[in-house]
């Protein structure tokens, strides 16, 4: 049995535990929060948040790509989000590689080099700093000024505010 059948048992089980109800599409705390894929930041238990409270928009480093600016366009115009929250964390995935290495060797292994941005970084702090910038600089998003960036430590679980 995969993992995921595994996870469909607990999902039954968690649905059984609870009743039903209906939340509002538009997030109550009209934020929206910009993180890594990592798999020991839970970000609704680190902030203290639930169900229906905030967007979480989630990449490899919790970069600002084209995509996450997509997603962040929706989450203000149609959805009313106000506020952004940009959380990169210690020991990143993504300080392991660099653009050129891992360029290579996708392109090394398929004969194809990739049309996307590795967007791997060294310095938390600074590209930390870039992601609200960019964020900052985007003409798709009407709310540009309550942009905050922060680096999670995943043993301590503490935020720490990244200063512009
Ligand atoms: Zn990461």
């Amino acid at each position: 049995m995969g993992v995921i059948d595994e996870l469909l048992g607990n999902n039954r089980d968690f649905a059984a535990g609870l009743t039903e109800r209906h939340l509002d599409v538009r997030p109550s705390r009209r934020l929206a929060i910009v993180t890594c894929m990592d798999s020991r930041l839970d970000v609704f238990a680190a902030l203290g948040l639930g169900d229906g409270e905030a967007h979480v928009l989630r990449n490899a480093g919790g970069v600002i790509t084209d995509d996450v600016i997509r997603s962040l366009a929706i989450s203000q115009r149609l959805l009313g989000t106000r506020e952004v929250m940009l959380i990169h964390h210690s020991d990143c995935g993504m300080q392991k590689v660099t653009d050129d290495g891992f360029r290579a060797e996708l392109q090394g292994d398929t004969g194809v080099a990739p049309a996307f941005a590795i967007e791997s970084f060294t310095d938390l702090d600074a590209d930390v700093r870039q992601s609200v910038l960019r964020v900052r600089n985007s003409p798709f998003l009407p709310h540009r000024d309550a942009v905050r960036g922060f680096v999670y430590d995943v043993d301590t679980h503490r935020l720490r505010e990244v200063s512009g």
